[in-house]
């Protein structure tokens, strides 16, 4: 019989590299051995190598350097420890204060090494069986904790910005639906979406803005309501703002309302909300990326009252319940709105044989091949447990708490909030100094020499125009010292821009 297949495809199939029965031996060798390495990453002193951007770019070349030869894996191993883990930015550091990321839990990790392991897609029952069943799981457990109603249900995303795209695109969809007997999913576009408006607090995040452009609906979709002192919408504002919007012949369709914006952690009043959304018969959708988590608490559950209302709810486990990224979560008050973006394909999930027993949860997703992120979910739990998580979220609030309380009275800091959440943003006020400009200039300074040395990494923002610097803390296991350590060198930082320039 002739072959089609060359010999020496044949004999590069001995390389032990699949997840097979055959290499059982061989996976277990190289995760031990890889797991030695990221052990090691835990060794490194800073939160950062402080290694220059420019040095990085010229290690460059590793990633290249022997196109026609394979490492072992203790070399791949070695090459990366140099190119990436000594060199890696550690969310688990004291000092790393800037953006949400959180120090993730072993528990989480373990569920994340067998999903990719097994590597099942949460596509159709037939290529996920039981993993269907656990991610549904994890959907009911935070859908009664929101307190959301029976017909309720949820799918895993990829992050805020993915949940807040469903959203809209069902917000919108459906008031198409409703009130012009517009079918968008079959049809298209039609002339009156142009007129479609949300409305946000002037402080929600920028995915909201960013979304309604990729719905083919442009920023100005977007009408920002402005907030009040403690960073909340203020609902005479959002009232007038709807009224505006409808004076000048458009149509108001969704409110968004956050529960924990990005920069200040303040959660808007989304029992007014909901009145206001219930009055104007319009979609309620809460972006709870930041908060959402802190229904787990008990110091927020008064602050998210009225979420329950919602028609729809963004959460993100991969900021604040300790997962490895991905692991976020949109859910809907009724399970029936999933039709605006579900698809039959006769190769997948051919309507004809729709069997409840067996889900097909493609039908819920904008993915289509998607990773099994809830078993991360699943094993913490199972081990670290929810009422733990939720004292993990209280001790980081009272963190931010105790820093705002330590720096108030400071003249070298000028604080922006009293912190709802777990951030507080402040600038440094160097004394003597009148100009805006150059309190600008001080605080990105101070933030980019720190970072630069790898001491510690803080964030700024904006707010009226000028510069601020922002802790996010989400380490339970930081103490009130660390904080003050970066206030001191923030100080100590500071003092080096005034005898340098
Ligand atoms: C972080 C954040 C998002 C975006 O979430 P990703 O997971 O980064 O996509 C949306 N909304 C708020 C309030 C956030 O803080």
């Amino acid at each position: 019989m002739l072959l089609d297949t060359p010999t020496n495809l044949i004999s590069d199939l001995k390389i032990n590299h699949f997840f097979d029965p055959q290499s059982k031996f061989t996976y277990e060798e190289y995760i031990q051995k890889a797991i030695q390495y990221v052990s090691k990453f835990l060794d490194n002193e800073n939160f950062y190598s402080g290694e220059s951007s420019g040095n990085l770019v010229s290690k460059k070349s590793l990633i290249s350097a022997h196109p026609n030869e394979v490492l072992s894996i203790e070399d791949a191993l070695n090459e990366i420890k140099e190119l990436y883990l000594d060199h890696a930015i550690s969310f688990h550091h004291p000092n790393y204060v800037a953006h949400l990321n959180c120090p993730v839990l072993l528990p989480a990790i373990v569920g994340d090494l067998i999903a990719s392991s097994v590597n099942t897609a949460v596509e159709t029952w037939d290529q996920s069986t039981s993993a269907t069943l656990i991610e549904q799981e994890m959907i009911r457990w935070i859908c009664s904790q929101m307190k959301l109603p029976e017909t309720s249900d949820g799918v895993f995303t990829s992050g805020g910005t993915q949940s807040n795209f469903m959203g809209l695109l069902i917000a919108r969809d459906h008031y198409a639906f409703k009130h012009y007997a517009l079918n968008l999913k079959e049809n298209g576009w039609s002339d009156i979406v142009s007129k479609f408006r949300f409305f946000c607090s002037d402080k929600a995040h920028f995915s909201i803005k960013k979304n309604a452009a990729l719905l083919g609906m442009g920023y100005n979709a977007v009408i920002p309501v402005s907030t009040d002192d403690k960073m909340k919408m203020q609902p005479e504002a959002l009232v007038q703002a709807i009224e505006k919007e409808k004076q000048s012949g458009n149509i108001p369709i969704a409110i968004v309302g956050t529960a924990g914006t990005t920069d200040f952690g303040s959660f808007d009043p989304l029992i007014t909300i909901s009145k206001i959304a219930k009055e104007y018969d319009i979609w309620f959708h809460v972006d709870g990326a930041y908060g959402g988590c802190y229904v787990l608490t008990e110091t927020h559950k008064n602050v998210l009252a009225g979420i329950e209302q919602a028609d729809s709810i963004t959460i993100d486990f991969h900021k604040t319940m300790f997962q490895p990224v991905c692991s976020s979560a949109f859910l809907t008050r009724d399970t029936n709105h999933f039709r605006y973006v579900s698809h039959y394909a006769d190769y997948l999930n051919p309507k004809e044989q729709r069997d409840s027993s067996s889900p097909n949860l493609i039908e819920k997703s904008i993915q289509t091949t998607r990773r099994f992120d809830a078993l991360k979910l699943w094993f913490t739990l199972k081990m670290t447990g929810e009422k733990t998580i939720g004292h993990f979220l209280e001790k980081v609030h009272y963190l931010a708490l105790d820093l705002y309380h330590s720096i108030k009275y400071d003249t070298n800091f000028e604080v922006a909030h009293k912190p709802e959440l777990s951030t507080l943003v402040f600038r440094y006020k160097a004394e003597g100094v009148e100009s805006d400009t150059i309190h600008d200039t001080i605080n990105l300074y101070i933030k980019n020499t720190l970072f630069k040395s790898g001491q510690a990494s803080v964030a700024s923002t904006k707010m009226n125009g000028k510069t601020y610097l922002k802790f996010t803390l989400l380490n339970p296991k930081s103490t009130i010292e660390d904080l003050l350590n970066i206030i001191q060198m923030i100080k100590q930082t500071a003092s080096t821009y005034t005898t340098n320039n």
